[in-house]
């Protein structure tokens, strides 16, 4: 991911030591497979990695890496010439990109990929294509990928990203060479989100590990307000009382479910955030350095003394059960007032 102030080649994608020390490797010796897989989760760099290359293969201002010594071609972009930020901003026409639509990517956006490889490039001395989420590819359309995966036009180089590689056909993974992306880890992303969105330090810690890894989810998360909703979900679910007079009565486990069933759209956000709240209830004790919530760790402390491992289990069930159930297209209302009830009648009992 990239900081706003940009230094050349792939210096600014934080985390990536990895795969990046391969694609080098490869500018280096001048021999970048012409199919490649980035694999890893979402919001780790697969794209931006896959844009420096296109920039690398085609800047004529690069440098090399230090210590790299006399011999190789460079292996770092200037990122500052016109070619350059072309690519960087998406509209070089000889860098192509496609994404899935609503979730999936179609033979007719493979067929009119096919056609534009079938032209000559514009100006680029190596054409990219690069394919988001690969794994959205429906078997038609990745059945007519094969063929250029296979043999590509002279010049001409392939990145597709994926999750995991057992998402694809076994007759694509095996046609591309395949370069796994580390999700990143919690203090990378908390100092970039500190850096760039101005967040304190603890928050920006607890978003990037609510986040599992992924800057672009940790971004979402800090513009989101995220935590004002966490609060407020531990808040009216009656998981943040340290007073052991005052579980949740029924009433009040009925108004919270009422409030929740209003953004249906986020429900199983919500209910995610709740378990992971009360993974950190539980995980508390033990491993105190493990937890997510590290801004609500007073909290956490006074809470996790009044629930035993058992009623956490009930709770976490109850939290589960619902969001299978939602999932299921049970009846929202419903299901989330048995959910509440339930955590509520353990937390009186
Ligand atoms: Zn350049």
């Amino acid at each position: 991911m990239l900081p706003k102030t940009v230094v050349s080649g792939f210096e600014p994608i934080v985390g990536q030591t990895f795969p990046i020390g391969i694609l080098k490797r490869f500018l280096r010796r001048a021999a970048v497979p012409h199919a490649m897989l980035f694999t890893g989760i979402e919001g780790i760099g697969k794209r931006t990695t896959a844009r420096v290359m296109a920039m690398a293969l085609n800047c004529r201002e690069g440098t090399k890496s230090v210590g790299e010594g006399p011999s190789g071609a460079f292996d770092q972009p200037c990122r500052r010439c016109p070619l350059c930020r072309q690519i960087e901003a998406g509209k070089h026409p000889d860098v192509i990109e496609i994404a899935p639509r609503k979730g999936i990517l179609r033979i007719d956006q493979v067929r009119e990929l096919l056609a534009s490889l079938a032209m000559k490039p514009f100006s680029a001395t190596h054409r990219v294509v690069i394919i988001d989420d690969a794994h959205q590819l429906n078997p038609e359309a990745g059945n007519a990928l094969l063929k250029v995966l296979e043999e590509p036009p002279q010049g001409t180089i392939l990145v597709l990203t994926a999750s995991q590689r057992s998402g694809l056909l076994a007759t694509i993974v095996s046609r591309c060479r395949h370069i796994p992306f580390n999700p990143l880890a919690a203090e990378d992303i908390a100092g970039l989100l500190a850096d760039t969105q101005g967040l304190d330090h603890i928050l920006s810690k607890t978003l990037a590990k609510a986040a599992g890894g992924s800057y672009t989810k940790a971004l979402q998360l800090a513009t989101g307000k995220w935590h004002q909703r966490r609060n407020w979900l531990i808040r009216a679910s009656g998981l943040d009382r340290i007073d052991p007079h005052g579980p949740l009565t029924s009433t009040l486990a009925l108004a919270f479910s009422a409030e929740l069933a209003q953004s249906k759209a986020q429900i199983d956000d919500d209910l995610e955030t709740l378990k992971s709240w009360v993974r950190d209830l539980s995980v508390w004790p033990y491993k105190a350095t493990h937890i997510v919530h590290a801004d609500r760790k007073e909290t956490l402390a006074q809470v996790s003394e009044q629930l035993s491992d058992g009623q956490l289990t009930v709770i976490w069930e109850a939290l589960e059960k619902a969001q299978k159930d939602i999932a299921g297209n049970a009846n929202l209302r419903l299901t989330l007032d048995n959910m509440a009830l339930r955590m509520a009648c353990l937390r009186a009992a």
